[in-house]
């Protein structure tokens, strides 16, 4: 099957707090020191980034807002993972391509997501059940 020019970003795991506890088994794994953390105020949310070697990263999430839509699925769900984000070129060709087939899309118009990528999600309910975050690179600083 032919690949499509879409890669893994990161996995996103919603923690009820970017503390000691959360960190736990990545620690165990091997990594060194606490995640670097990142405020993205359009989700609500603390982020701490876990790097991977293949470019990827596991994203854990904390709320910073009883409306954040993290906090909401943790109350509804507990910890877990949250939302899975693919790399894209072109999120805006992304996006229209999806709309075009009745996809739906949480946005439309990608946000403004962690160090000043684009993103937007797309409902699960058209994904099978998984939240997926769709994610343009920004210019890196
Ligand atoms: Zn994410």
């Amino acid at each position: 099957m032919k690949s499509v020019e879409i890669e893994i970003d990161h996995i996103g795991i919603a923690v009820p707090s970017l503390d000691a506890d959360s960190y736990t088994f990545w620690k165990a794994l091997g990594f060194q020191a606490s995640p670097k953390i990142e405020t993205v105020s359009d989700q609500k949310v603390k982020v701490g980034m876990l790097p991977l070697v293949n470019d990827a990263q596991i994203e854990l999430l904390e709320p910073t807002s009883p409306d954040s839509p993290v906090a909401k699925f943790l109350a509804k769900k507990g910890p877990g993972i949250h939302h899975i984000c693919l790399r894209v070129k072109d999120i805006r060709a992304v996006m229209a391509k999806l709309k075009d087939q009745g996809v739906k899309l949480i946005y439309d118009e990608p946000v403004k997501g962690a160090h000043n990528c684009l993103v937007t999600f797309v409902h699960p309910s058209s994904t099978g059940g998984v939240l997926v975050e769709l994610s343009q690179p920004g210019e890196r600083k």
